[in-house]
């Protein structure tokens, strides 16, 4: 039988209706898996090391046997909106290569959305948690050193068995075979908003 998404019923004391920038519109963190959601592999099966970028070639590496590593298209701009909003981003991911991923991180070069020097996509991450186990883990960590609560988490996921961090009170957002685009960020922040009652007003 095909397993259901978790459904988000509708809040008990209905909606409030806010400012699309109003902060209570928006998650204090937003968290991201990296394999099939921020990039299309598996870093620990897919990419044989060393890995390097070209010059300065923009959301690119390439390993030994010539496999690319780019983030999903939207990706880029959708890191720079969270970055401009002071939105805290954090990675969740249980790969057993670790340290290949934090090195493909800081070598990826994406680019600036307000015209200035080319980023490094790390820079855009406030918090990582990249090491194998149970992302209820990875949560716990996150909350610990940051503080910020589990109900003000939207966290971005490929794997439906990660959804057990919605028991710490995280909200997840499942992310298809087509990773991470706008249109998911969104439905994802649609998601989060609809538990916490909050609906953004479209003048
Ligand atoms: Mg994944």
């Amino acid at each position: 039988m095909p397993r259901k998404r978790p459904t988000t019923p509708e809040p008990v004391g209905g909606y409030r209706e806010v400012n699309e920038n109003d902060p209570d519109a928006w998650p204090l963190l937003v968290a991201f898996d990296l394999d099939y959601t921020l990039w299309d592999l598996w870093i620990d099966t897919h990419i044989s090391p060393p890995i390097k970028r070209n010059g300065d070639v923009l959301n690119q590496l390439v390993d030994r046997r010539g496999q690319d590593l780019s983030f999903y298209r939207e990706v880029p701009s959708i890191l720079s909106e969270l970055k401009r909003r002071r939105i805290h981003v954090a990675a969740a991911s249980r790969t057993s290569a670790p340290e290949l991923a934090r090195e493909a991180l800081g070598l990826l070069l994406l680019p600036s959305e307000e015209g200035g020097d080319h980023v490094r996509a790390i820079t855009y991450f406030n918090t990582m948690e990249i090491y194998p186990g149970s992302k209820l883990r990875h949560f716990k960590e996150i909350h610990r050193k940051t503080g910020i609560p589990y109900d003000q988490m939207l966290f971005f996921d490929d794997e439906h068995r990660n959804f057990e961090v919605e028991s710490l009170g995280v909200t997840m957002q499942l992310v298809p075979p087509s990773g991470t685009d706008r249109k998911l960020y969104n439905e994802g922040l649609s998601r989060w908003r609809k538990r916490k009652g909050i609906r953004v007003a479209h003048e």
